[in-house]
């Protein structure tokens, strides 16, 4: 009979997989997970998935002897480590040619970003060797730095990276895809959280010399921009960190001159910030924006920094031009308009610089090369979020979270039931929660709540949030009463205890409550386009390119596409390149709300289960079998244990299967034989075949 392995069933520290939990039931699951998490194991597996927990203290599991232990061993033979996925992933690739994503989920600060890190150094410490190798792989480690500005706070953008591998699984490059930057974050923070790391950073840690000539104060309180109340991040060493982003630019391959352009558009959005307005009464009685004059410095360093000429800002700041019937007209901007046109230029130099940024890294670190390659994406997006007020940011947020976890079902949950009726295994069916209805009703291209916004927002008069509320209301609320409960507008709730202003959605991480306020502009993300020629004027080589619809020469009368309407195509992308490969997941939980580490708190834990639908993952593989392979590549790995079977057997692979099985005795409840594959019930019977492998 097959022995136990001790890393998986060691009682002390409670089950490595929570396949083996008896009796299983929620409160067995989160009693498991409380155990492992007081004895520093923080990782636990659902079969093949990883749940991780986040420990908020630093673990001494992550060594180069870590690394040799779990490098090329199987899966199930050592304690539950991402170490183990990260491996399994990477051998996967490299030996069956098969590309690999790891989809890394949760709520924010559950851990996912630091998971990403740590498997993309794991494979960068297993794969390939050599000083061209060598190069390649610190140029991957080091786009992280530069994007995230070596953050610990949140992420403020999603982000793939499919890393290429060559036939051998040595690195060969990778590309970086960004998604939707929070740029609200650069003109407005949420409550006690700063604006990006970088402001502070530059203004922390270059040289007096850099400041001088980007005329910036190191005093942070000197930039309307940079909140005061969080300025400084306990344990973070601001000026540390922007040695090590210069640096990780430096090994990226940046240029001298194009850090010093990125370091001038930074300085720009602060300089940019520090403008007020004051109106200026007209005969026709209406009131224009001007520019106040204490200000004026900054509006001539900002100029100096970027090549454009003060006059031409300073009327893009009173006036907008109109196009009407081929006809140009020009209009005044009121205070608040002025105020809106100053934050929308900062907000679209900022977001526009840090997707040059990628485009940049990309251009350094794609492979070189045209042949076939092997694919490993990581994906680290910002996790599922619930505020008090949750605005477009959240919905956004929100929605592709749903999306992730529409993969999941799809791949895990129901690709499992699925593959046992087409193998012809007998099988009783497990109930589910399927979010599909919510992505449609977010998502749908006729009434989905996206779909009505772009249609709110092309529609001509006067458009307001108010005015899309009604919208979503009426269509919403009028299909609820004809469909039954699980329809997608089922989760659109309307209730008399809504606030005024908000619509709520029951998401399959819980309710959440939108305020719409800032909805239609954010959708609309309007930069009139006297700013974008005025950008386009400038005279400084890194602005021009951000800009190119300020070339009048090409005035493109057609409205941009929608804020909405361009994340849900590259989220659609996103998916379609996660379902054409093989899914390993990392669910990463939050122990506590306090970032502390010792603390577990079973009713936030019990939430994160439930949503993350890990108790149906569980009984959906403890119902099944938690190992299957082919016929053919199941006998060639164990033949050499049996007589018949050695060297050669001669009939069909699954009659081979057969025969090897009941010659070591292995009991008959143990497998299933599927049409094309062997069903194999627990990792305990794998470990029995592996160890006989090696005597
Ligand atoms: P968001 O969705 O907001 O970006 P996240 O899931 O990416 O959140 P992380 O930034 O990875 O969260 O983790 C938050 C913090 O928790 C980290 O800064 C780190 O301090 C701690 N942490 C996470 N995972 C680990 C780990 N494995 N070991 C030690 N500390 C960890
Ligand atoms: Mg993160």
């Amino acid at each position: 009979m097959p022995k136990s392995s001790t890393s998986l069933l060691d009682n002390m520290i409670g089950v490595g997989d929570m396949v083996l939990i008896e009796p299983l039931s929620e409160d067995t699951f989160i009693e498991n997970l409380r155990k492992r998490f007081e004895h520093n194991e923080i990782y636990t597996y659902i079969g093949s998935v990883v749940i991780s927990m986040n420990p908020y203290k630093s673990l001494p599991i992550y060594t180069a002897e870590k690394v040799e232990e779990y490098r090329n061993r199987n899966f199930y033979e050592l304690s539950p480590h991402i170490y183990a996925l990260a491996d399994e992933a990477y051998r996967s690739l490299r030996d069956q040619d098969k590309d690999q994503c790891i989809l890394i989920t949760g709520e924010s600060g559950a851990g996912k970003t630091e998971a990403s890190k740590f498997v993309m150094s794991y494979v960068a410490a297993v794969c390939g060797k050599g000083q061209e190798v060598n190069k390649v792989k610190e140029q991957l480690l080091q786009s992280n730095p530069v994007l995230e500005g070596e953050s610990s706070t949140s992420s403020v953008f999603g982000k793939y990276m499919d890393i290429e591998f060559d036939f051998k699984g040595d690195p060969l490059g990778g590309v970086i895809s960004n998604y939707l930057l929070e740029k609200s974050r650069v003109v407005k923070q949420p409550r006690g959280e700063r604006n990006f790391h970088i402001f502070y950073q530059l203004l922390s840690g270059a040289s007096d010399d850099t400041l001088k000539k980007l005329k910036l104060d190191r005093d942070f309180s000197k930039y309307n921009y940079l909140s005061l109340d969080s300025a400084t991040v306990n344990g973070l060493d601001d000026a540390a960190c922007f040695r090590t982003v210069r640096n990780a630019m430096q090994i990226v391959g940046f240029m001298e001159d194009e850090v010093q352009s990125v370091l001038e558009l930074v300085a720009a959005v602060l300089k940019l910030g520090n403008l007020e307005f004051k109106p200026e009464s007209r005969c026709n009685g209406f009131d224009e924006s001007r520019i106040k004059d204490k200000n004026g410095e900054y509006l001539k360093e900002m100029c100096e920094l970027l090549g454009i000429e003060q006059s031409v800002l300073e009327r893009a700041f009173s006036f907008r031009t109109v196009e009407a019937k081929m006809e140009k007209v020009s209009t005044t901007l009121n205070v608040a308009q002025a105020y809106y046109a100053r934050d929308a230029l900062a907000k679209n130099l900022y977001s526009r610089l840090f997707s040059w940024l990628v485009n940049r890294i990309n251009e350094s670190i794609k492979a070189q090369t045209k042949s076939r390659k092997k694919v490993m994406g990581v994906l680290d997006i910002y996790g599922f979020e619930i505020f008090e007020d949750n605005s477009f940011e959240q919905f956004i947020i929100n929605y592709c979270n749903e999306k992730l976890q529409q993969i999941f079902i799809e791949l895990t949950l129901r690709e499992e039931q699925e593959e046992y009726i087409r193998e012809g295994i007998e099988w009783t069916n497990i109930e589910y929660f399927n979010n599909a209805i919510i992505c449609d009703l977010i998502e749908n291209n006729k009434n989905g709540i996206l779909a009505m916004l772009d249609e709110e927002c092309l529609r001509p008069g006067t458009v307001t949030d108010e005015t899309f509320l009604d919208k979503l209301n009426t269509v919403c609320a009028e299909h609820q009463h004809f469909e039954s409960r699980q329809s997608k507008n089922s989760k659109f709730l309307t209730d008399h205890s809504l606030p005024h202003n908000c619509f709520r959605i029951q998401h399959y991480a819980g309710k959440v409550l939108y305020r719409v306020e800032g909805f239609v502009d954010k959708n609309n993300d309007l930069l009139y386009r006297d700013l974008s020629q005025a950008m386009y004027k400038a005279n400084h080589s890194l602005i021009k390119i951000l800009f190119p619809e300020g070339n009048p020469a090409k005035v493109n009368l057609k409205r941009p596409l929608t804020a909405g309407f361009q994340f849900r195509a590259s989220v659609g992308t996103l998916m379609k390149n996660l379902l054409t490969k093989n899914p390993n997941y990392i669910r990463c939980i939050k122990p506590n709300d306090k970032k502390a580490a010792h603390i577990f708190t079973d009713s936030l834990v019990c939430h994160q289960v439930r949503y993350l639908g890990l108790m149906e993952n569980v009984r959906v593989r403890r119902a099944g079998y938690a190992f299957r392979q082919a016929y053919e590549p199941c006998l060639e790995r164990y033949k050499m244990l049996c007589k018949q079977t050695w060297p050669h057997w001669k009939g069909p692979a699954r009659e081979g299967v057969e025969v090897l099985l009941k010659n070591l005795q292995v009991p008959a409840e143990e497998f299933a034989y599927g049409r094309s594959k062997i069903f194999i019930r627990n990792p305990r019977t794998l470990f029995f075949l592996e160890e006989k492998r090696r005597q």
